[in-house]
C-alpha cells in the first residue's frame, strides 16, 4: 500500500506533449482512475509510473522514494492490461506462480500464495486448465491473480475490461473493486468509459490533451464539473447560453427568453453557459413559475427511463430524462409541454468554459 506523488510530470513524444505538467497525489489504498478520450495521455502517464517511459520533466514518488531512475522490475508493481498478457501454454496455476518463481519464492510459500490469489479471483477449480480454452472473463481473472500474487505496492490496470462483453464488464468491475478494497492496494486504473470510472473509483482524474482537467470523487465530478470539457465528457449536459448578474446573494439569469432567480454567494456579471443535466429538467403539463413552453420532438424508451428531445419556443433543442415511468404511458411526440429548469442545482461556465457559479 503506497502513496503516489506526481511532481510536475511532463512527457513529450517529439514536439508533442502527451502528458502536460501532471501534479497531484494518489493516497494510500485509493482506487484512482485516469479517465479521458482516446489519445488524452492516460496510458502514457500509466507507463511513466510503471517505468516503461521516462518523463522529460518532473518526478514521481512512491511514498517518500523518488522512482525516476528505478527500473520497472524494482518498482513492485502488479499490472493488468486489456489483452490479458498471460502465457497460453501454461496452466492457470503456472501462470499465477510465474512472478513468484522469478522472485525466488520458496516452493511451499509459492503454492500457498498462488492458491490464495486463485481463491480471491474465484478460479481454484480451474487451476490445471490452460487459458487458451477459457473465456475472456476467466483469462482476465488469471491476469488479475498474477498481478496480485506478488503482493505489489501498487496495482496498475490499463483498460482491463475492454475486451469483455457488457454484462461481464459490469460483473468484473465490481469484482475488481471488491478485491481492491479487500487487499487495500493503491490502484491506478485507466479507462475511456465514464460509467466504469464512476462505478469503481474513489477519485477520478479527467484528462484531455495531456492535461488533467479535474480530480474529484465520482459524485463531485458529476455534480460539480469544473469546466465545460468535464461537463461534456461526463454524463449528458444541455449547454444553454444566457446572461447572468450575481451580486453575492442572488443571481438574475436571462435564458431562453425567460428570467430566473437563484441564490448564490458569488458575484459575476456577463454571458454564461449552463450545463443542465437532463434529470434537472422537469416536465409538466401546465405553465407555472420558471417554466418554458416546448414541443416533444422525439421519444426514446430506454428501459428504466425515457429520453425526450424537446424543442423550445426559441428553436433550441434540449434533452430531458424521466425515471420510473410506466412503459405504456410515455409522453407522445408533438405534445405541447412545459419544462421546469432547475437552475439552482446547475453549474455555470463563463465564455472560456471555466466554472463561475454553482
Ligand atoms: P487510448 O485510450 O487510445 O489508449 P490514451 O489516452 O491512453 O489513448 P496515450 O496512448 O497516452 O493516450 O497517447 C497520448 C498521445 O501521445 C497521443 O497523441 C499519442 O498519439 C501519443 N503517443 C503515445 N505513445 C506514443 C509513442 N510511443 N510515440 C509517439 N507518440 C505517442
Amino acid at each position: 500500500m503506497q502513496k503516489i506523488v506526481f511532481e510536475h510530470v511532463t512527457k513529450y513524444f517529439g514536439g508533442h506533449r502527451a502528458v502536460n505538467d501532471a501534479h497531484f497525489t494518489i493516497e494510500e489504498g485509493e482506487f484512482f482512475t485516469l479517465l479521458g478520450p482516446s489519445g488524452c495521455g492516460k496510458t502514457t502517464l500509466l507507463r511513466a509510473i510503471a517505468g516503461f517511459y521516462r518523463q522529460e520533466e518532473g518526478s514521481i514518488y512512491f511514498g517518500a522514494q523518488k522512482i525516476n531512475d528505478v527500473p520497472t522490475h524494482e518498482r513492485n508493481i502488479g499490472m493488468v492490461f486489456q489483452n490479458y498478457a498471460i502465457f497460453p501454454h501454461m496452466t492457470v496455476y503456472e501462470n499465477v506462480c510465474y512472478g513468484l518463481k522469478a522472485r525466488g519464492i520458496p516452493k511451499k510459500e509459492m503454492e500457498q500464495r498462488a492458491m490464495e490469489a486463485l481463491e480471491l479471483v474465484e478460479l481454484t477449480h480451474l487451476r490445471d486448465r490452460v487459458p487458451s480454452d477459457m473465456s475472456g472473463g476467466q483469462q482476465q481473472r488469471i491476469a488479475l491473480a498474477r498481478a496480485i500474487v506478488i503482493r505489489p505496492g501498487l496495482l496498475l490496470m490499463d483498460e482491463p475490461l475492454s475486451n469483455l462483453d457488457a454484462k461481464l464488464r459490469i460483473k468484473m468491475r465490481s469484482d475488481i473493486r471488491r478485491l481492491q478494497k479487500e487487499l487495500n492496494i493503491t490502484t491506478i486504473y485507466v479507462t475511456h468509459d465514464q460509467e466504469e470510472a464512476l462505478a469503481v473509483s474513489d477519485r477520478i482524474a479527467v484528462m484531455s490533451e495531456g492535461q488533467i482537467q479535474q480530480i474529484a470523487s465520482p459524485q463531485d465530478i458529476y455534480a460539480y464539473p469544473q469546466n465545460q470539457f468535464v461537463a461534456n465528457f461526463i454524463g449528458t449536459s444541455n449547454f444553454l447560453e444566457g446572461e447572468c448578474m450575481a451580486n453575492g446573494e442572488e443571481a438574475t439569469v436571462h435564458l431562453l427568453g425567460g428570467e430566473f432567480r437563484l441564490r448564490t454567494n458569488k458575484t459575476y456579471q456577463g454571458k454564461v453557459i449552463f450545463a443542465l443535466r437532463p434529470e434537472r429538467i422537469k416536465l409538466q403539463a401546465n405553465q407555472s413559475d420558471n417554466t418554458l413552453a416546448g414541443q416533444i420532438e422525439s421519444v426514446t424508451f430506454l428501459g428504466e427511463k425515457a429520453s425526450y428531445l424537446i424543442r423550445l419556443a426559441e428553436g433550441m433543442l434540449i434533452d430531458v430524462q424521466e425515471h420510473a415511468i410506466e412503459p405504456h404511458s410515455l409522453r407522445k411526440e408533438k405534445d405541447t409541454i412545459f419544462v421546469n429548469l432547475q437552475l439552482d442545482k446547475t453549474t455555470m461556465f463563463d465564455q472560456s468554459g471555466k466554472e463561475v457559479l454553482y
